[in-house]
């Protein structure tokens, strides 16, 4: 329950600062952004006390009432237990953590000492913050329904009923029309926002009974996300306990779509649907997994489909296959992406616009102009913390066999703003087999064995991962054992 009133406080207060400059830290600059040191964060805010070792992963911070959590190189941060995205990345340079110049400016005046994080909810008194609504939209996953509103502002907001048949969710002075949408997805029956006076009311009808809500605001552009859980078998889930059995792997581009075009003439799409087919025979032999693939010829597939198709078949793990284009002709060697909202470099960022571009095809006409917020909107819903630290782990594994093994150029793990991640409900990875764009490498490329060589260092990463994924389900499933040898 306070967790909810903090998050509600923490929006609010956001609200109020916005804007306030920071404390007069001194920045330094990283990757074009102003970032102030987290230990004079600390020694400027007098009661704060600091954990922040150099080489870990977490810092916390706390002052009086308040904890929050910083992760390493990630932009999400935790205000007590609430999500809440700055606008970079976390990071730590030569042992020394920086946090984004935004949260001193905008974050911490909200837990200064003293100030009473619950009396900021709208009242009477409060100014009526003019937050409209932007969009309201819904996505089902298997085990859970995400409902997105995105506002013109932040927007504060209050769980007013938790019941087994309905959610009601007040939205504090948000303009907005009255409107329903049946989702119907065996979960969720409609989502309806109703007006009540100055407020919206947004109500979610569950088809059964209502399983777990879990909230989140993020900003750029400002957004509300709810999680409603499906209900769950009593005791541990049992899928979480299972070995590793479904793998989705998906050749890029196809049809229309070509992806990149060597100088003579090998295609992306011919290319990574070859060895995607490798990948997952020699996958089904080794490994005993299924595989399902998110295209078999050469047709298209929307991004948004590619995903669909893995969420649908409950995989553990999504794959997707491509190869480079590289400005620079002599441009080779493999890399391997995860999701994020910082791309890497910007010939990460590159990639992205590239793998992300054949988006403008697939919206419906008259969108297109808005392609790139859509992009990005549809990404951040996700705020990916639940499976940024598995696909960064999946990625690493298959990146490292795949250098071990192929006389290739190591380009390293990589983030960036990939669409085609965004959608999976699950750990999911990009791989960058080669440059097609490079005449070396596309002479290469079309040589049948070498494609199995890829093939077979995919396979051998996958192999690798799943051993390690099977030896943690068992060593979860091992307590009752270990108890009853004692
Ligand atoms: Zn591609």
């Amino acid at each position: 329950m306070s967790q909810r009133r903090v998050a509600v406080a923490v929006a609010v207060l956001l609200l109020i600062s916005a804007g306030v400059a920071g404390a007069g830290l001194p920045t330094v600059t990283h990757d074009g952004r102003p970032y102030v040191e987290l230990k004079r964060v600390a020694a400027a805010h007098g009661d704060a006390e600091l954990e922040a070792s150099p080489a870990g992963t977490r810092a916390r911070l706390r002052v009086p009432g308040h904890v929050v959590t910083f992760t390493r190189n990630w932009a999400q941060i935790l205000v007590n237990d609430t999500p809440l995205v700055l606008d970079a990345p976390v990071r730590v340079k030569r042992g020394v953590w920086l946090v984004p110049e935004s949260f001193v400016g905008r974050v911490l005046p909200g837990l200064a000492p003293g100030v009473a994080v619950v009396t900021a909810q709208a009242g009477p008194g409060a100014p009526a913050p003019a937050v409209t609504l932007a969009e309201l939209r819904f996505r089902s996953y298997p085990s859970f329904t995400r409902v997105v509103v995105e506002t013109s502002g932040l927007l504060a907001y209050r769980i007013e009923r938790q019941g087994p048949k309905e959610a009601r969710i007040r939205l504090i002075g948000l303009a907005a029309r009255a409107q329903a949408a049946e989702i119907r997805d065996g979960f969720v029956d409609e989502v309806r926002l109703e007006r009540a006076g100055v407020d919206a009311l947004l109500r979610v009808v569950f088809e059964g009974t209502a399983g777990t809500t879990r909230t989140s605001t993020l900003t750029d552009p400002h957004r509300l996300v709810l999680e409603f859980g499906r209900p769950t078998e009593t005791g541990p889930r049992q899928e979480e306990l299972m070995p590793l059995r479904t793998i989705v792997l998906d050749a890029g581009h196809g049809g229309h779509d070509p992806g990149a075009v060597g100088p003579t003439g090998l295609t992306e799409k011919g290319l990574v649907l070859d060895v995607t087919r490798r990948v997952a025979r020699l996958a089904e032999e080794q490994l005993g997994v299924r595989v399902l693939l998110t295209r078999d010829a050469d047709y298209f597939v929307s991004l948004a489909d590619r995903t669909s198709l893995a969420n649908r078949a409950r995989a553990d793990l999504f794959v997707s296959i491509h190869a480079n284009a590289g400005r620079q002709t002599r441009a080779d060697g493999v890399e391997t992406y995860f999701l994020s909202s910082e791309a890497t470099d910007s010939e990460a960022r590159q990639v992205a616009a590239l793998e992300n571009g054949v988006v403008p095809l697939e919206g419906p006409p008259g969108r297109g102009g808005a392609t790139k917020d859509i992009v990005k909107t549809i990404l951040w819903d996700l705020a990916q913390s639940e499976f940024q630290t598995e696909s960064s782990r999946l990625a690493e594994i298959v990146h490292d066999s795949m250098t071990q093994t192929l006389r290739i150029g190591n380009r390293g793990v990589k983030q960036a703003e990939l669409y085609v991640l965004g959608g999976a409900a699950m750990p999911a990875i990009l791989i960058e087999i080669g440059f097609v764009t490079n005449p070396k490498a596309e002479r290469r490329l079309k040589d049948a064995s070498y494609r199995d060589e890829i093939a077979r260092a995919i396979v051998a990463g996958l192999a690798e991962y799943k051993r390690n994924w099977d030896q943690r389900k068992r060593a979860a499933r091992a307590p009752s054992l270990v108890t009853k040898r004692r």
